[in-house]
């Protein structure tokens, strides 16, 4: 043999497994394509008369930092997934502009702080915030947001690229984003085969799925989060960290914050800062949901047995969850922390004193043809606090 076909050779042979792997991959991936043309979405119906809530989307980044949407793209896709507001956080964005209502979406300013421990999503501010440089310390950070009047969230707290690594302020800041895209996406870029591949297969056919996929909830931000729970009340959000790819809209259509109408006083106000205050303050008090809204509309849920301004109840009180109709065996309420499920699957026994988090699951369509349990409904925690003396 020549010496030019023994340095051919390898170089067939390399080009083969090159595109044997990527037909191979082609070929998984149209699998899960495949799939996801079977994946039926919502699990649960809408309730029918039911008063609705008001859904919007938290955490979302446009053209004013890397996001790759204008604010008037971002409006318009969360007109198309159905919201009603979208809180704006785009990266050290110190003055956004006002509240504004675009095209029958309310958008409201808010903030993704970088700092030196991490990154701190703020919502609510009633001026500019002032004198924090990108990169500084997160107690700057904290003091300033609130000093502005805002409330402070730890973004994405507990994921490998970008966690909260400072201990004092993570106890001070009260929202904390349990559930966050950003968080799941890279979870599945450690699995790429079994996680990464399917979600990827089933986007080029049905992109919520694929997003639906992503949302695969490890333990570990939601003990660090009861940790923090037990100390104050504490404010649960799920984030979308939204920059365009996924598209806008379908992200928007996987999850979201929803507003039962009760917390507001009324409608939301035509004047956009006053609409944004509204909402603002509603999110603020935790009475809102991190909702995973392919899965259905969270009309018809309540969580009822505890005071609802401090979200505390003391120990010993049973908790209620009310569940919207639904097809026996799709839901399930689960249980984290100091809290006991009752054998009817319904009431929580509080066990404290601590914190105890109370989540609607339901049986979500999976990778394959079958099923898996996903959070579908995710309220704030309740605080558990001793009994009073002498009852
Ligand atoms: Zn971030
Ligand atoms: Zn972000």
């Amino acid at each position: 043999m020549s010496k030019a076909g023994t340095v051919k050779r390898p170089f067939i042979l390399a080009i083969r497994a090159v595109f044997g792997g990527l037909f191979l991959l082609l070929g998984v991936a149209g699998f899960f394509a495949f799939a996801a043309g079977f994946a039926d979405y919502p699990v649960v119906e809408p309730a029918p008369d039911a008063k609705p809530w008001i859904r919007g989307a938290y955490h979302v980044h446009t053209t004013r930092s890397d996001g790759n949407g204008t604010p008037a793209k971002v409006a318009r896709a969360a007109k198309a997934a159905g919201l009603d507001f979208v809180v704006l956080t785009d990266h050290n964005d110190f003055k956004p502009p006002a509240a504004t209502w675009v095209d029958g979406v309310l958008l409201i300013p808010g903030v993704e702080i970088s700092t030196n421990a991490g990154h701190l999503t703020a919502f609510g501010m009633q001026r500019p915030i002032e004198g924090v440089t990108p990169w500084g310390p997160p107690e700057q950070a904290v003091a300033e947001v609130e000093a502005a009047g805002g409330t402070a969230v730890l973004a994405h707290p507990v994921q490998t690229k970008n966690p909260w690594k400072d201990e004092a302020t993570a106890h001070q800041v009260p929202g904390f984003e349990l559930y966050s895209a950003d968080t799941f996406f890279r979870q599945a870029l450690r699995s790429p085969v079994s996680r990464l591949l399917p979600a990827v297969g089933a986007s080029l056919v049905n992109p919520v799925h694929g997003v639906m996929l992503l949302a695969v909830p490890e333990p570990r931000p939601t003990e660090r989060f009861l940790e923090l729970a037990r100390e104050r009340k504490r404010i649960a959000l799920c984030g979308h960290d939204a920059h365009g790819v996924p598209a806008y809209e379908d992200i928007f259509n996987a999850l979201g914050m929803e507003l039962p109408p009760d917390v507001l006083s009324g409608p939301l106000s035509q004047n956009a800062r006053e609409a944004a205050a509204q909402v603002t303050q509603a999110l603020a008090s935790g009475r809102a949901l991190c909702v995973f809204r392919a899965l259905g509309a969270p009309e018809g849920f309540t969580l009822e047995g505890f005071d609802t301004t401090t979200r505390e109840a003391p120990v010993g009180t049973v908790l209620t969850v009310r569940l919207p109709e639904h097809t026996p065996g799709t839901l399930e309420v689960r249980v984290w922390g100091d809290g006991r499920l009752q054998p009817d699957g319904q009431h929580i026994e509080l066990t404290g004193p601590g914190a105890v988090q109370v989540e609607v699951w339901a049986h979500a369509p999976g990778r394959f043809f079958g099923h898996e349990w996903r959070p579908w409904l995710v309220p704030s925690p309740v605080r558990v606090v001793p009994r009073p003396p002498g009852i």
